[in-house]
């Protein structure tokens, strides 16, 4: 015996709430749609674990309950409590989940004072972690966005932070070495140790089971109060192998974030979509891609004729300290960076091809970001790199001056100037109890007064 509905969305994050809420704004009628969640509360913002819950009437809300196999064939998810859930339609949003030392062959993820942050539960665990050991020393492992965010926040929490990765620089991923070297030199002026080009090999325990010393693989020791690991994620996928068609890690879908089985989408970091502005699959590990493409699969499944296709500018922004930076399409090709590496504005822009299909910008304002995300999704001829490095920030400026014909900004617009303002535009209900609205509140004043709503 199980339930049926007309729509399931399986996951409860971003991707998952923003899903719902398009749902909800397009009307669905009641009992039609039902969200399971492996975590106990409804879909919340993940990036700063903030504010309300997404409670839309007559959503059934299945939470606390994994998914422990799926049958694509026969339209059935089935959960590990034994219940047999049906759909019509399936929205994937199980999101990625945080990779484990021990996947590197390292033991410890289990010790008490080792945190990792990918959901609510690990951060009230982070916070109860951080708050018993002010004043302490923390070893940051990983130099990617977990890594840095959290560097900062325990700085700003009086706890002395070293950050250990193995690359040459932090976020190598995203910035050039310039950059990088920018950012290291400000979280050494705020008292954050680097150790780079090397790796974690083992924890030194008390009796306690309590990480007491990081010992790394160059010979060095480091004594401990507590440890972060922020080592990157993994799409959780495993559901469908074997039954939807992968690529890049995660389910592959087309522009209407459809998989290759007709009734199954997926959104967010587990789905990899055709970015039309690269000409290639891609996977996103950002906030706003889930939050878009989430409500572009539900536009697409009930209003299919009126639904274009996905396109999207690959949006990424990071706030740490006062900095603030924002990154817009693609950072391949040749770089060329512009502005005042000393001051507080400057940026990069990648030139791929020919064309221009990345931007940076760190200090901006609303106008400048918005500037500079125009022009990414314009992708305009570059010939003169040199030209380009002298105009700087207001080359962006002069191209978004310059209004283009509707039919080149359709996707720009939508991912630019809204970006920036952030304003929530959907109804939330702040319906959480007062034990979990007071570990939330703990956690974002940990997690830095200078960050606002995502
Ligand atoms: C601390 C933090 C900071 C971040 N900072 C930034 C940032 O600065 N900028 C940025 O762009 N992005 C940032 N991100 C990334 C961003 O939050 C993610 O891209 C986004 O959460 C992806 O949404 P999602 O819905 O795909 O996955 P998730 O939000 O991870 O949701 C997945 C959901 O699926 C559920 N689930 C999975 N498997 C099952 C199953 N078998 N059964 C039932 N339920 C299941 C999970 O429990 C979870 O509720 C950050 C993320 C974190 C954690």
């Amino acid at each position: 015996m199980g339930r049926a509905f007309v729509y399931v969305i399986l996951g409860g994050g971003v991707a998952a709430g923003y899903a719902a809420l398009e749902f909800s704004n397009r009307g669905v009628s009641h009992g039609e749609l039902c969200i399971i969640s492996e975590e106990s509360v409804a879909p919340y913002e993940r990036p700063a674990l903030s504010k309300g819950y997404l409670l839309p009437e007559g959503i059934e809300l299945v939470l606390g309950t994994r998914v422990i196999s799926a049958d694509v064939r026969r339209k059935t998810l089935l959960t590990a409590a034994g219940e047999t859930i049906s759909y019509k339609i399936l929205i994937v949003a199980t999101g990625a989940r945080a990779l484990k030392l021990e996947e590197f062959g390292v033991n410890g993820s289990d010790a008490e004072n080792v945190c990792y942050l990918r959901d609510l539960t690990d951060a009230n665990r982070l916070v109860d972690v951080m708050h018993s050991c002010s004043g302490g020393n923390a070893v940051v492992i990983g130099g990617g966005y977990i890594g840095m965010e959290c560097a900062a926040s325990l700085v700003i929490n009086k706890i002395n932070v070293t950050m250990v990765f193995p690359e040459a620089q932090c976020m190598p991923r995203l910035f050039t070495p310039k950059i990088a070297s920018f950012y290291e030199d400000y979280y050494k002026s705020k008292g954050v140790e680097f150790v780079k080009g090397t790796a974690l090999s083992s924890f030194d325990m008390d009796a306690d089971g309590k990480v007491v010393a990081v010992n790394l693989r160059d010979g060095k020791r480091l004594l401990v109060d507590m440890v972060v690991v922020g080592i990157g994620i993994r799409p959780n996928t495993s559901l469908f192998e074997g039954q939807l068609t992968l690529e890049k890690g995660g389910i592959k879908v087309n522009e209407k974030m459809q998989s290759s089985n007709s009734s199954v989408y997926a959104v967010g970091d587990v789905a990899a979509f055709p970015v039309k502005l690269f000409g290639e699959t891609r996977r996103l590990e950002h906030v706003d891609s889930a939050r878009k493409c989430a409500r572009h699969a539900v536009a697409a499944i009930m209003e299919p004729e009126k639904s274009g296709e996905f396109d999207y500018v690959p949006f990424f922004y990071s706030r740490i300290f006062a900095l603030s930076w924002q990154f817009y399409g693609d950072n391949v090709g040749e770089v060329v960076h512009f502005g005042d590496f000393s001051g507080n504005t400057f940026g990069a822009y990648w030139v791929n091809k020919g064309h221009l299909v990345g931007s940076f910008l760190e200090g901006g304002t609303k106008e400048e970001y918005a500037a500079i995300a125009m022009v990414t999704g314009l992708k305009p001829a570059i010939e003169d790199l040199a030209e380009l490095e002298s105009r700087g920030l207001s080359y962006a400026m002069a191209v978004s001056r310059k209004p283009p014909p509707p039919s080149q900004i359709t996707n720009v617009g939508d991912s630019g100037p809204s970006l920036v303002l952030e304003k929530p535009v959907y109804p939330w209900h702040a319906t959480a109890g007062v034990i979990l609205a007071g570990s939330i509140a703990a956690f974002a004043y940990w997690y830095g007064r200078r960050r606002r709503r995502w």
